[in-house]
């Protein structure tokens, strides 16, 4: 049974994120996507449980995918759930220095599990979490960037703000 795990902040999840784990799920038999939950980084828009909710709905009928949070250390996490990989994203060069000092940290601390990157898909290279909010929030139109199940939901919850 190979498990991997996509962990991030998911604030909120968008269709690169999606992208990310379909493609984790062609390979492994099981995928977590981790909402992790960093105590000292308050500066998320939406609460775990909400990020969790638009997760779920968003992995609906993806049978061996499901979503779960920690707050604790990702390499812990992976050998608490026996996963041997984690799984990420890899946009534009900012991303790469970040993430390349991350897996070697959490190889560190997990010899076992490995960090596997997909380059992002081209029509979602310039997508985050961050853009979505910043659009949405001026009421501008985000149907491209985040699953459709969810669109609402999203647009009326940072307009709110
Ligand atoms: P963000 O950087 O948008 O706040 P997260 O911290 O939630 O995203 O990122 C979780 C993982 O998803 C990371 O590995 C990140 O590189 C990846 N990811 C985020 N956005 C995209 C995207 N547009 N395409 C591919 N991977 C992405």
């Amino acid at each position: 049974m190979r498990i991997a795990v996509c962990p991030g902040s998911f604030d909120p999840i968008t269709l690169g994120h999606l992208d990310i784990i379909r493609r984790a799920a062609k390979i492994f038999d099981e995928v977590i996507v981790l909402v992790s939950i960093n105590p000292a980084k308050n500066n998320c828009s939406f609460t775990t449980e909400e990020r969790i909710h638009l997760i779920e709905k968003t992995i609906a009928g993806m049978d061996h995918v499901r979503v779960d949070s920690t707050d604790g250390l990702l390499a812990d996490y992976l050998r608490e759930k026996g996963a041997c990989a984690i799984v990420k994203g890899l946009r534009a060069v900012s991303d790469f220095e970040y993430e390349f000092q991350m897996s070697l940290a959490n190889k560190h601390l997990n010899p076992e599990a490995e960090t596997i990157f997909f380059t992002a898909a081209a029509e979602n290279m310039y997508l985050s979490s961050s853009i979505v909010k910043q659009i949405a929030s001026f009421g501008g139109d985000i149907s491209e960037f985040v699953p459709a199940c969810i669109l609402d939901e999203i647009k009326s919850r940072l307009l709110r703000k």
